[in-house]
């Protein structure tokens, strides 16, 4: 398989050929095409696996930039697993155009000076921890009601943190019809609950 097969927009593949990728990963390969027919999906894949680009790659390539909305919201349990998701989705977008804006959240960082921005202007894609995610949404800040796709990213350990409340909570303000993407080492039984409250027909896979 080649990442030709999955027909995205020509931006992608110049982001592609700028990070040297030459063909998908074993994770790409079966995920894309079920993140790019809108299904919901758990994902049972350790780091490593190429698990980052499986669903920044179809997320970015449906994203309407001319759409001055959130359109994809991303959580991880950490800073550093954010600021990882977020350095590789910038490189994506430093080649789109019109451009596909891309935030931050996460905590530690200055949260008013993010307010002020984001009542200027709202990102395409929303990445942070599930606090100041929340927070930056019950500030009336952040306005995800009209996302596309939920990405939480390892959720086992979202659930370790005890993070899962406020992942369930920014859920809760996402559209009814919202696509939700899973990826976890593991899928412990304390998570099942949330992915059957939010996860309508998934695609189970196993990597
Ligand atoms: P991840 O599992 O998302 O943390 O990715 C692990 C590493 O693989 C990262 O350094 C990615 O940049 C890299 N990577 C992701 N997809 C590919 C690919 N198709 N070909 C080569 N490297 C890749």
């Amino acid at each position: 398989m080649q990442f030709t097969d999955f027909q995205f927009k020509p931006f992608i593949y110049e982001a592609l050929k700028d990070k040297k990728f030459e063909k998908p990963t074993e994770v790409q390969e079966r995920l894309i095409p079920v993140i790019q027919q809108k299904r919901s999906v758990v994902g049972q894949s350790q780091t490593g696996t190429g698990k980052t680009h499986t669903f920044l790659l179809p997320l970015f390539d449906a994203i309407d930039a001319t759409n001055e909305t959130a359109q994809v919201v991303i959580t991880a349990p950490s800073r550093e697993l954010a600021n990882q998701i977020y350095t590789a989705a910038k490189q994506i977008a430093g080649f789109s155009n019109p451009v596909i804006r891309v935030s931050n959240f996460v905590g530690g960082t200055d949260k008013q000076r993010q307010i002020d921005k984001l009542k200027h202007q709202q990102p395409h894609v929303v990445i942070g921890t599930p606090g100041r995610l929340l927070d930056m949404i019950n500030e009336q800040a952040l306005f995800i009601h009209k996302a596309f796709a939920f990405v939480v990213d390892e959720a086992d350990m979202t659930l370790d943190m005890g993070f899962l409340q406020e992942v369930d909570q920014i859920a809760s303000r996402l559209p009814e019809k919202v696509q939700i993407l899973v990826f976890s080492a593991t899928i412990p039984e304390k998570l099942r609950p949330f992915l059957k409250k939010y996860l309508e027909n998934p695609v189970i896979e196993e990597i």
